[in-house]
């Protein structure tokens, strides 16, 4: 039996009834990843086959291996956001995350390719090249996260994990055909995450189904000291909320989502989604969020500054690449500042940096960045309001599936305007997940956003389980 299509837990399963070894899984992934890794370039490295075997206790609760977005630090191993001016960086420890999976026997199998420090939404600005989408090599797989999402549909790894500042989890899992949980803010440390924007920034789970998506939220949940805006919630076992039952629930959909500009399929696809869980008892009411239309402005507006001030501090002298210009032009430490930066990052790393300076820059700084934080508690107190009535929002996660590679590169503004869906949670500090929910003509698949109340993870995972224990997309395979 081939064990790599299988979910993480049909494979504890195997392992517990002893048809499968944990160090058998980790040879049928790299025999995968061998056969198909040259087409899809999902991973920016792999590690050492001896290490990982090494590493693996099978007497652990889940001697599983998991693929890790490259900008969550590994300690002693290269972590590079995908970026030139990484190149090199070993951090001197490693994230909670990591360190929680590794307690419970996860053992780390790549790193994956993404946009350089999660900038993007295909997956193209990276360092390492493009990663294609396995549903259609000549496609993006969304992104940022589109190395960690290519790399589950691939088969090529169990699951993964990625981090989610604008839709960066939940619309490569749509373009890829697979499940993407964004926490609420606050539900998973980000201590050891590389940091884009630290007020939107969660780390989250990409899974084969829902059922893996509950576990490996157990694995990496919960409050850490180390991290000051992680939360002192308790954790509950998602497991719990596995249950096909929605009878009675209240779930709007927001007007404001469904307008021009939708690819017909992705309408099509979600309205028989909905028929579905009108079916299984849920109640659906159209509801207003009034300031969508400013979520992209607002997100690109707080994003951005909030980049162009994390990403100061690579300047050549603490980490990685350090670059010295061939003659002085004004004092060596100002040059040596300047060609680091300039060799280092990529174009979309330095049009954030530009714009997010500008925003927050004195004479701007009112204009642009005090006012996107208003508009921020606007679109807050819109889904507080929704959700005083409602367990839930149902959305598609992009207006349209994989676009092809190359298609929107030259052309930021139309790229930044196809995170619309998925940009509110992360302003608004909600949970929401993406699931498969069908595929278009060309068979590539389209994806349905769940949104839900702070901490109500539970909520989305069991109206996700209902929906996909009532139809099966998630069985489909690729043909790769
Ligand atoms: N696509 C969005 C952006 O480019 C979101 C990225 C993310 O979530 N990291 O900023």
């Amino acid at each position: 039996m081939n064990l790599f299509p299988l979910t993480a837990h049909e494979l504890l399963d195997l392992i517990k009834s002893k048809a499968a070894t944990p160090q058998n899984i980790f040879q049928s992934l790299s025999e995968r990843t061998a056969s198909v890794e040259g087409q899809v370039k999902a991973f920016a490295r792999t590690r050492d086959e001896k290490t990982v075997l090494a590493e693996i206790d099978p007497a652990a609760n889940v001697p599983l291996p998991i693929t890790i977005k490259d900008n969550i630090c590994i300690k002693g191993e290269e972590t590079t956001c995908a970026s030139k001016i990484l190149k090199g960086f070993r951090p001197p420890y490693s994230a909670t995350v990591i360190e929680k999976l590794r307690q419970k026997g996860c053992v780390v199998q790549a790193q994956a390719n993404m946009d350089e420090f999660a900038f993007g939404s295909s997956t193209e600005n990276s360092a390492y090249g493009p990663t294609r989408n396995p549903w259609g090599l000549d496609r993006v797989p969304g992104g940022s996260s589109g190395g960690s999402a290519a790399a589950v549909a691939a088969d090529e790894a169990i699951w993964a994990l990625g981090s989610d500042t604008g839709g960066s989890i939940r619309q490569p899992a749509s373009f890829c055909g697979i499940v993407g949980l964004k926490p609420t803010y606050g539900r998973v440390s980000r201590y050891g995450l590389i940091a884009f924007a630290s007020s939107l920034d969660q780390i989250g789970p990409l899974t084969k189904d829902v059922t893996d998506c509950a576990l490996l939220m157990n694995l990496i949940a919960g409050h850490d000291e180390r991290d000051s805006t992680s939360a002192d919630v308790p954790v509950p076992d998602y497991t719990k909320a596995l249950i096909k039952d929605v009878k009675g629930m209240k779930i709007g959909i927001p007007k404001e989502y469904f307008i021009e500009g939708m690819d017909p399929e992705v309408k099509q696809a979600v309205d028989a989604a909905v028929e579905v869980l009108r079916k299984a008892g849920a109640v659906f009411t159209e509801v207003s969020l009034p300031h969508t239309e400013y979520a992209v402005a607002t997100y690109y507006i707080l994003a951005t500054a909030e980049a162009s001030s994390n990403l100061a501090r690579f300047d050549g002298v603490q980490y990685g690449l350090r670059a010295q210009p061939e003659k002085t032009r004004k004092t060596p430490l100002i040059d040596l500042y300047e060609e680091t930066r300039d060799k280092g990052f990529g174009w979309e790393a330095k049009r954030r940096i530009m714009l997010g300076t500008y925003a927050l820059s004195s004479g701007y700084y009112d204009a642009y960045y005090l006012r996107g934080l208003k508009v921020r508690t606007l679109i807050k107190n819109d889904f507080d309001s929704v959700f005083k009535e409602f367990d839930a929002v149902i959305t598609p996660t992009s207006p349209s599936t994989a676009f092809k590679i190359g298609e929107k590169a030259a052309d930021p503004l139309s790229m930044y305007l196809s995170d619309i869906y998925t940009i509110s949670a992360n302003l608004a500090g909600i949970p929401a997940i993406s699931i498969p929910c069908g595929f278009s003509k060309e068979k590539l698949p389209i994806g349905l956003q769940i949104l839900g109340k702070p901490f109500a993870e539970e909520t989305l995972l069991r109206i996700a389980y209902t929906y996909e224990q009532n139809t099966g997309w998630h069985k489909e395979r690729t043909s790769l």
